[in-house]
């Protein structure tokens, strides 16, 4: 083959197109339940934004992000996550200064530059929620009862979340001092990479996943002891507020999240069904990022998920095999003049919400018959030369086997069967 799909960027075929429509819908429906209103930021942004924003000592920053210079030189990079650009937007446009308080959510590509695997690409798709203008854990509580009521639509089960607090701006010097204490202890076994994060940023070798590395963290302690007085209230208030709606977590002591910007609560919901690559969303209150970006001082909380996961999870439940969509009417022709009228009144069906196909390449009657079957039509018509001149023709129900005789006319065919069978059908 002279050409194949970029590493780690796949092409969604149709056959699983269903899944990510479905999935889509269920997240809109979902935001439209919890009221946050749909951004859309473009792919690129100037790479400072996310190499502040995200934090340059990050995996995603230092390894992973795809950047390139534009034609007169300036610095760009294919965004890596959604939530640096919606604070962008939110602050260039001047968002809060019409509400501050602003509920928004995004679906779309992301690009990491990451060794490919089950359930992890280069070009990847997220959505996510921000919910911007508040540092009231009952707004941390919303975004978490946000995740968890979307897997339960989408029918999952098996899932857990995970929950910690990293404290705010003034306590992270702190916990790094005791981090950097705890790993001193035993720095040989440490990874390169950790290494690195040992002098720009301990908190970052809680994220790694080397074997020797793991023991030291798993014996690392936990930020959730590190906290002052109003990060602890905090977070003890999320946990009150998740206990009240019966959302279920467990506090994970050494949990971060991969990115910079994270202050207080931090989550992951985790599959079983999954592997390696088990967290279905992650996310947590970035209280600095506005004023990082430019804009005044607003607390906010937020998540991402990943949609590739989120589909793998999907396929595997047979409770959630996805329908065949099923086409209303194909229109099997014999000859030109067939074909012809076949043509018109598949526009005039069509613009009355019925699916219609037909033959396009002059197969005979009986391939027609079969592709007819491959699509699962519901109606079966065939148009000839004497039906044509006759101006009627039988249609055929497929699943029954029954006929009826039906008048054509260039504006319609006189069966209001056809009708209410477009109307389940779509
Ligand atoms: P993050 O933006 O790193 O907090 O990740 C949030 C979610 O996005 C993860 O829980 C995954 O579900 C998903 N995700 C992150 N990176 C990838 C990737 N390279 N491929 C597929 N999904 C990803």
């Amino acid at each position: 083959m002279a050409y194949g799909s970029v590493r780690g960027m796949r092409d969604i075929l149709p056959e699983e197109t269903p899944y990510w429509t479905r999935l889509e819908m269920g997240i809109r429906e979902v935001a439209r339940l919890y009221n946050y209103r749909e951004i859309r930021p473009p792919l690129v942004e100037q790479t400072d934004l996310f190499s502040r924003g995200i934090g340059e000592a990050t995996d995603v920053v230092t390894k992973e992000m795809y950047t390139f210079p534009d034609k007169k030189g300036r610095s760009l990079t294919l965004r890596p996550e959604a939530t640096a650009s919606v604070v962008r937007a939110y602050v260039e446009h001047g968002l809060h200064i019409r509400e501050p308080f602003q509920k928004l959510y995004y679906i779309g590509p992301m690009f990491r530059y990451e060794k490919p695997q089950k359930g992890r690409s280069r070009q990847f798709h997220q959505y996510g929620v921000e919910a911007i203008g508040s540092i009231d854990p009952t707004l941390d509580v919303e975004v978490i009862s946000f995740a968890w009521e979307l897997m339960n639509s989408l029918g999952l089960s098996g899932l857990s979340l995970r929950l910690n607090s990293i404290g705010c701006a003034a306590d992270h010097p702190r916990y790094r001092e005791v981090l950097q204490d705890h790993f001193s202890r035993n720095l040989d076994s440490l990874c390169t990479d950790c290494l690195r994060r040992y002098e720009e940023n301990p908190l970052r070798i809680l994220d790694c996943k080397n074997a020797t590395c793991r023991s030291q963290i798993e014996a690392a302690p936990g930020s959730a002891d590190h906290l002052c007085k109003d990060c602890a209230d905090h977070f003890a208030a999320v946990r009150e507020h998740l206990d009240r709606l019966h959302l279920s977590y467990t506090v994970d002591p050494r949990l971060v999240r991969g990115l910079d910007y994270y202050t207080r609560t931090v989550f992951e919901l985790v599959s079983a069904d999954l592997g390696a690559q088990d967290a279905l969303l992650g996310g947590g209150r970035y209280d600095d990022l506005v004023k990082m970006v430019g804009g005044p001082a607003t607390p906010a909380v937020g998540f991402a998920g990943g949609m590739e996961r989120l589909i793998l999870v999907l396929q595997g439940k047979s409770a959630t095999t996805m329908e065949k969509p099923r086409l209303d009417l194909f229109l099997a022709t014999l000859g030109e003049g067939g074909r012809a009228l076949a043509l018109e009144l598949a526009k005039s069906l069509r613009s009355r919400r019925i699916s219609v196909d037909l033959d396009y390449r002059g197969r005979a009657l009986r391939k027609q018959i079969s592709q007819a079957n491959r699509l699962g039509t519901r109606y079966l018509l065939v148009i000839g030369d004497d039906e044509t001149a006759a101006g009627k023709g039988r249609l055929k129900e497929m699943d029954s086997g029954e006929e009826c005789e039906v008048a054509l006319t260039p504006t319609g065919i006189s069966e209001t069967i056809l009708i209410s069978g477009g109307k389940d059908g779509t």
